[in-house]
């Protein structure tokens, strides 16, 4: 199912990491894609045998694959094997997938941060949470294209309770805007667990406190790019502290989960620990500001294995239409209950230029153009992206599950979806034709009990 064609599409990356200068203010193009890196993750391949092949069937299944196995994944029957190096990875596959035992293989895949351009607006208002038609970096907003958050304050900013992954680059955990809301570990942070190197909760991590780094394996998520950091603000920054900015919730117990390195490129492997993590310690969101292509069944297979949690999803930012299968962003694209797919929408109410859109494949749109958020070092910028739109839809998830923590993942999604503001430009372009409106969420909620 695999083999030419595969290195062609993955070599394009998003030039993200390279123009983080604030002096070169500008939307980012619908072709801001460059072949800046090649994106192949060299001689690694995902292989998933077929349901209740024993060790017995598997091990003699990779020797006549020629493929040792690096590391088992955390789906049943799916493991991580070498190749050997990068050219035999098609062959590989070939010969695994020829295999009796073998329900399929494909080689794992690079994600990276759906882009996040910043400007110079460093002092720019939120015009996502509310927008009052002043001027914002060279554009007039509309009033009131905003996703009316304050009305949804008066009920609720928020709950401890409510776990929220962030799967991707880290997050800067000592930013006095985050720190509040950073998720602990229970079964890791009692006296004398936190740093003894031992595996306290039994989950196959050592001192995972305050989440993990898949990229690294350790228990530090910190963010050195800065993509996870500004992410988890839009989400949940401490509002009402007097300082910087607000999040769309105020309070949320955020989970940092690192599968992004230091230039915002990650491998599908590491997300599917990741995802298979944030269930496991009862995340209700994750927020998946990344994507790629192509398709991975494993990718998917691990999504649809956590149907308890929401994954709220960037749709991508090449500007095109993710209906067309040549060019659908994954994980956004996967057509499953507990997805929904994000768009960036601007202060004027259309669609930022770089968004990616699809009529029957992406759900909803969400301000993603000149966003304000936290970054590290304390500061804070504003960026743009489908990835800046996607924490502004989590953030609402979490709103709702603080006051209806009752509602499954499809309820919490048909009131996403159902509490959306229609408006012209996403007609056609979008499911709903909509924007995210929190200020309708919790009465959409309320109708789903
Ligand atoms: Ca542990
Ligand atoms: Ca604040």
């Amino acid at each position: 199912m695999i083999a030419a064609g595969w290195a062609a599409a993955l070599g394009l990356t998003m030039a993200i990491a390279a123009a983080l200068s604030p002096a070169h203010a500008r939307e980012p193009s619908a072709h801001s894609v460059s072949p800046e890196r090649p994106a192949a993750v060299g001689d690694e391949i995902l292989v998933r045998f077929r349901p209740g092949a024993s060790r017995r069937e598997r091990g003699p299944a990779r020797r006549r694959a020629g493929a040792p196995i690096r590391a088992k994944l955390p789906l049943d029957g799916l493991q991580l094997v070498d190749a050997g190096r990068p050219s035999a990875v098609a062959r590989t596959i070939a010969d695994l997938e020829d295999d009796p035992e073998v329900l399929y293989a494909e080689a794992d895949r690079r994600r990276t941060s759906t882009a996040a351009m910043p400007d110079d607006d460093l002092f720019g208002r939120q015009w996502g949470l509310e927008n009052r038609g002043g001027w914002l970096a060279g554009e007039r907003g509309i009033a009131d294209a905003d996703i009316d958050a304050r009305a949804t304050w008066r009920t609720t900013t928020g709950s401890a309770r409510v776990k929220v992954a962030v799967i991707d680059s880290g997050i800067s955990a000592s930013h006095p805007e985050l720190a509040p809301n950073l998720w602990t570990n229970a079964g890791e942070a009692g006296p004398g667990r936190r740093s003894n190197g031992r595996d306290d909760d039994g989950n196959g991590l050592r001192d995972d406190v305050h989440g993990w780094d898949f990229v690294a394996d350790d228990p530090r998520p910190a963010d050195d790019h800065g993509h996870g950091t500004h992410v988890a603000g839009t989400l949940a920054a401490r509002g009402g502290n007097g300082r910087g900015v607000a999040g769309v919730a105020w309070r949320a117990a955020i989970m940092p989960l690192r599968v992004l390195d230091d230039d915002a490129h990650g491998k599908v492997s590491d997300g599917i620990r990741a995802y298979r993590y944030a269930a496991a310690k009862g995340a209700r969101v994750v927020n998946l500001s990344l994507g790629g292509d192509p398709f991975s069944r494993a990718e998917r297979d691990a999504i649809a294995a956590a149907p308890r949690t929401l994954f709220v999803i960037a749709a991508g930012n090449d500007g095109s239409d993710n209906d067309d299968p040549r060019k659908a962003r994954y994980p956004c694209s996967y057509p499953l209950a507990n997805v929904v797919c994000v768009a960036a929408s601007t202060s004027r109410d259309r669609l930022a230029s770089f968004s990616n859109q699809g009529r029957s494949s992406v759900d909803l749109a969400a301000p993603g153009a000149r966003i304000m958020s936290t970054l590290p070092g304390r500061d804070y910028g504003s960026w743009s992206g489908t990835s800046m739109a996607t924490p502004h839809v989590a953030g609402a998830a979490a709103l709702i599950l603080a006051t209806h923590p009752q509602l499954s993942v499809a309820q919490v999604k048909a009131a996403l979806l159902g509490g959306s503001e229609r408006r012209p430009a996403f007609a056609g372009r979008t499911v709903t034709g909509g924007r995210l409106n929190v200020g309708r969420l919790l009465d959409a909620a309320a109708r789903q009990r």
